[in-house]
């Protein structure tokens, strides 16, 4: 009998990373590759490395090394294959290198070092493909790459220009994942705002009807799917307040995650950032207006070349009236390739510090009154996993519609005998633990 090829995998970064790395699973899968999580029972190791900051490079090139040590024959991909002298000088015996979202090339090398197996059989793979997340939610990628050129991203630079992907294709894998099991999709991208615009917005087809390549049309064609669809990586334009009724229809989760980065528009300029003359808080009072359940999820940069206290009080000034449901903050640091690296009048270290430590003092008041708002309150949750307390008792751990996986907060449900990860509860919340609530059945 002929023995199957096995392909170790590691995989590095941001979702959209994990969803390059399930397509190249689904690809050696569909085409007979085993996958194997032992380097030393694979005959070969792919690893799909992230380049976005210093500590990630550094990761990737550790997981290469332990790659090449424990098995010895690798292939690079990945935002940091895009850098491949980095690849190469650090570790020249890899065997190949690309970079990101270049499932062809991948599969090319592979077939080079570690030939296909020829066997019917082995051809036959799920339709919704092989994922990395839990069953029940999944990402969904609709473009690659970034019309843009924020002056601290390298991101252009390793992906190229927006490229969206056809609407019936995206149409389609949502609705492969739906028929698999999947209760929640998360919808990703650089920049899903701009999801059609190279593309001109020109219709394509889904189940024999016309939709726009469009954020819109998209949303809503998603929202007829009858599972949560939560918008990541959308940019405060115009256009965005035509979905906002959608959530307020309960179509798609009343949940928005756009990445501010400033208030300030001196410094939002000097970033280049997209819809950065935009009055950003005009824009989220009205759609709190329309969708008063919106929770809202932003980042910010503090410490950015030339910002002076007078734009970090703007910026903070903006975060006490926004009031943001979610918020991530970092202190500017250089990244090895960016524009921004260029600009004068760096602010020093402990600076960025202390500005980082204010931000976050007046987001943890904002967050903490928004959290204990929520007491008494009831809310359909999603559960992600099981576990046990000391007791052995079975506690739920979950998420509301406000709550992405992974990065925002989660709710403990207590004695949850019987109930299965991917399920939908009604609970009522009973208290508050820091970021976290705990929930109990409704009239507990
Ligand atoms: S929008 Fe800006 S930060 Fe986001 S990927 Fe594009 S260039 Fe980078």
């Amino acid at each position: 009998m002929q023995t199957m090829p096995k392909v170790g995998f590691v995989s590095l970064g941001c979702p959209k990373a994990g969803s390059d790395s399930e397509r190249i699973l689904t690809q050696l899968r569909a085409e007979g590759y085993q996958i194997s999580n032992s380097y030393e029972q694979s005959d070969l190791v792919v690893v799909n490395t992230c380049g976005f900051i210093d500590s990630a490079v550094q990761e990737s090139l550790d997981a290469i090394g332990e790659a090449l040590n424990k098995n010895g024959k690798v292939i690079v991909t990945g935002c940091l294959g895009a850098k491949k002298d980095v690849v190469t000088g650090a570790h020249p015996s890899v065997l190949a290198v690309t970079g990101p979202h270049a499932l062809e090339e991948v599969m090319g090398h592979v077939h080079t070092h570690l030939p296909k197996p020829h066997d019917p059989y082995t051809d036959l793979v799920p339709p919704q493909g092989v994922r990395l997340t839990p069953k029940h939610y999944a990402y969904l990628k609709i473009s690659e790459g970034c019309n843009h050129r924020c002056s601290f991203c390298i991101i252009p630079s390793m992906r190229g220009d927006l490229v969206s992907r056809p609407i019936g294709d995206v149409m389609n894998e949502a609705e492969n994942l739906v028929n698999a099991g999947v209760s929640e999709i998360l919808v990703i991208s650089q920049d899903t705002s701009a999801y059609g615009v190279d593309m001109k917005f020109r219709s394509g087809f889904w189940n024999g009807r016309p939709v726009k390549t469009h954020m819109t049309a998209l949303s809503k064609a998603l929202g007829e799917l009858g599972v949560w669809i939560r918008l990541h990586y959308v940019y405060p334009y115009p256009h965005v307040d035509e979905v906002i009724p959608l959530m307020a229809e309960g179509a798609i989760l009343p949940y928005l995650d756009v990445p501010l980065q400033h208030a300030s528009p001196r410094i939002l300029k000097a970033m280049k950032r997209p819809a950065s003359s935009e009055n950003n808080l005009a824009r989220i009072k009205a759609w709190r207006e329309t969708c008063p359940e919106i929770a809202i999820r932003s980042t910010f940069i503090v410490g950015f070349p030339g910002e002076t206290e007078d734009d970090f009080k703007m910026l903070l000034d903006f975060m006490e009236e926004a009031q943001l449901d979610r918020v991530g903050c970092f202190a500017y640091s250089a990244v090895d390739g960016a524009t921004a690296n260029a600009l004068d009048h760096q602010v020093p270290e402990e600076i960025k510090k202390e500005r980082l430590s204010r931000f976050m003092e007046v987001q943890e008041r904002i967050s903490a009154a928004k959290v204990a708002a929520k007491v008494g309150s009831l809310q359909t949750v999603l559960v992600d996993e099981l576990t046990e307390d000391d007791d052995g008792n079975v506690i739920a751990i979950a998420r509301t519609k406000a709550d992405a996986p992974e990065i925002d907060g989660i709710v403990y449900l207590q004695d949850a005998e019987g109930i299965s990860p991917g399920d939908f509860v009604d609970v009522q919340i009973v208290d508050a633990q820091g970021h976290d609530l705990i929930g109990a059945p409704p009239g507990f």
